[in-house]
């Protein structure tokens, strides 16, 4: 899962971008408004933290122009010092899924991002559950007919990111958007050497290979 941070707080955005990739997240961090709309511009997220006071713009005035993009909008946690609650009211009702106050625990704003996760993909339950398949974001574990699946961090991320959409195709492009930071230098089959391994462990008949266009999750891990 790709995370957008913006947070022009030196030491709390390194803190940030460190605890996050440690639970598996895949983290741009920016310092400045203007940066984050060409991020946001440039690539699909997951979801956004926000910092209000940034130094080019207001947190709450980049979140108004969020709407305006072309892409769907992800889901935008607001993490800021500003605890009144006209604060908290001015941007959730701004457009914000939720509002965490600075200082925070670092496990309620995981726990927060999870529930947000699920709630964009409109599923209450923690376990994304398909017949046999079931894929645990918190513990990032996959178990197939009660057995562990063994994955490593990147195959589990591309299980992840192709079933929170069950059916749409998804480009080698786009997959590796979602896979990799900007200073990432995978080599350029990455992607498919990880979806083959995935498909492999799990049993190709879950991943489709559209040819030539991309690959889709069959959550009912028949062959077409
Ligand atoms: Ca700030």
């Amino acid at each position: 899962m790709k995370l957008l941070l913006v947070e022009d707080d030196e030491s709390i955005g390194e803190g940030l971008r460190l605890g996050l990739q440690g639970a598996g997240w895949r983290v741009l961090w920016v310092t400045h408004a203007s940066a984050a709309q060409a991020a946001l511009a440039a690539h699909e997220f997951d979801g956004v933290l926000l910092d209000l006071g940034l130094p080019d713009r207001d947190g709450l005035e980049l979140l108004a122009a969020l709407d305006n993009g072309s892409r769907p909008r992800p889901p935008v946690l607001i993490l800021s010092a500003r605890a009144h609650t006209r604060d908290k009211v001015a941007g959730l009702n701004g457009g914000a899924d939720d509002y965490l106050t600075k200082p925070f625990d670092f496990d309620e704003l995981l726990a927060r991002l999870h529930a947000l996760q699920r709630r964009a993909a409109g599923r209450p339950q923690p376990v994304l559950r398909f017949g046999a398949l079931a894929i645990d974001p918190l513990r990032r574990e996959v178990r197939l007919g009660g057995h562990a699946i063994d994955l490593t961090p990147r195959e589990f991320d591309l299980l992840h990111v192709l079933a929170q959409r069950p059916g749409v195709v998804r480009s080698l492009d786009w997959l590796h958007d979602r896979l990799y930071d900007d200073h990432d230098v995978p080599a350029s089959n990455a992607v498919q050497v990880h979806l083959h391994h995935l498909r492999r462990k799990l049993g190709a008949a879950w991943i489709e290979n559209i040819r030539g266009v991309g690959y889709r999750f069959r959550p009912d891990g028949t062959a077409p």
